[in-house]
């Protein structure tokens, strides 16, 4: 490989995921318009129309937003790269009187900075404008700021230990690093895991015991059927942020706690959040948050080689910005390797999302069979109905968007299989 045809291949990647985003984008604004006017038979009878028009209207906002979002990250990615943007870095931290590692990581937290900038202006405007418009916004500008620096404090606390140790390694642990550097992001990864309920979700919520009552018995009474335990049934203040609905499993092995948005509680009845619960138990019961753990952990072993092979690569470097006199200096430098990699790596993987999505969608349809063994599938089928017009998620995806993103099948597919289980079990 040459740098300047390592360049051409960066150009025409980054040129084909650019153009299928913004094709599958348009294809989804224009279905959804489409059906905008009608909704399925099937949901006919528990949506109203003014709801399924107003799920096609939220729809459509968020996409054109994200159109524009991925125009403006393609173009930061160019400046950053054959732009010599990340050049500049490099030069500019050599220049700093700093050990070689603090440079390294000054480099990497200047990239952070520049991603982080760039996405701030959506972040906003999808909160204060999109989701305001639509009634769903409960965030103050007050606690969006609080937010913001929140997230970065535990981003620093995290991720700067980590990049030391990672840049360290790369630079001092011989031919091998990649598998010592591996073997510190999964433990890292533990590390998150075991603190995030108790240290770093706190600093956002508040968690309350979920009150006794119906819903508590039944849950309860579904999580020793199922034989599961947990260290804890907890209320978050979701309602806080967001008008949006969810439930979900946090922690591990027996420190596992099972959180409840307040606005799913409030929303839901007591079996149908029993019904929601037993889906989640279902990821855990059939092993779909192993089976995803394992495939990150093979993933990323096989990218830190690929990482470890391209940082010796002269054109790796000259082909994404590096001008020729600079990179025996860059490949001095394990950041700039491993920004490089972090920047360019999505380009080139982004056409096989629609594997990951695929994935994805079987683990669902597989927990739906399980909360309809479980619990009652009539009743998962009411929750579903609620949280897709609570949510303004549309009905009426369109089908190749839906392939290629989705983690969830379509609502339609989901509550007919719903439906059709329900029949059979009488
Ligand atoms: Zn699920």
């Amino acid at each position: 490989m040459t740098a300047p045809s390592f360049t051409l291949l960066f150009v025409v990647a980054l040129s084909l995921t650019l153009a299928v985003r913004l094709w599958l984008a348009a294809r989804q604004i224009a279905h959804v318009s489409a059906h905008r006017d009608a909704t399925p038979a099937a949901f006919a009878s528990r949506i109203d129309a003014a709801s399924h028009r107003k799920a096609a209207d939220y729809t459509v906002a968020k996409q054109r937003l994200g159109m524009l979002e991925t125009a403006v990250d393609a173009a930061v990615l160019l400046l950053v790269t054959l732009g010599g943007g990340l050049a500049w870095l490099l030069a500019a931290t050599q220049a700093l009187d700093a050990p070689a590692l603090v440079r390294d990581v000054l480099l990497l937290v200047g990239v952070s900075v520049i991603g982080g900038v760039s996405a701030l202006p959506f972040s906003w405007w999808r909160t204060f404008r999109i989701e305001e418009r639509f009634g769903f916004n409960r965030t103050t500008l007050a606690t969006w700021v609080a937010d913001l620096a929140k997230g970065i404090a535990v981003g620093a606390a995290l991720g700067l230990p980590l990049a030391f140790l990672v840049l360290w390694l790369m630079k001092s642990a011989g031919a091998y690093w990649w598998l010592l550097v591996w073997i510190a992001w999964m433990a890292f990864q533990l590390l998150v895991l075991v603190l995030y309920p108790t240290l770093i979700a706190p600093l956002f919520n508040r968690f309350s015991p979920l009150p006794p009552g119906d819903a508590r018995e039944r849950i309860e009474r579904l999580l020793a059927r199922c034989g599961f335990r947990s260290s804890g049934l907890f209320v978050m203040d979701g309602s806080k942020r967001s008008a949006h609905g969810n439930a979900y499993f946090t922690g591990f092995g027996r420190a596992k706690r099972v959180v409840f948005f307040d606005t799913l509680l409030a929303r839901l009845a007591p079996e149908e959040i029993e019904a929601v619960l037993a889906h989640e138990l279902g990821h855990f019961r059939l092993r779909h948050v192993m089976k995803r753990v394992l495939w990150s952990a093979v993933l990323s072993l096989a990218l830190l080689v690929l990482l470890a092979w391209l940082a010796g690569a002269p054109w790796f470097y000259a082909g994404l910005g590096i001008p020729p006199a600079g990179v025996a200096a860059a490949m001095a430098r394990p950041g700039v390797a491993l920004a490089l990699f972090m920047l360019a790596l999505p380009v080139f993987t982004f056409l096989l999302a629609p594997l990951s999505s695929a994935y994805s969608r079987r683990h669902e349809f597989e927990a739906d069979a399980f909360a309809a063994r479980h619990a009652s599938a009539p009743a998962l089928v009411a929750a579903l109905i609620k949280l897709y017009e609570d949510n303004a998620a549309t009905l009426t995806p369109d089908p190749l968007h839906s392939a290629f993103y989705d983690s969830h099948p379509p609502a339609s597919i989901r509550v007919a299989r719903l439906t059709a289980l329900a029949a059979a079990s009488g």
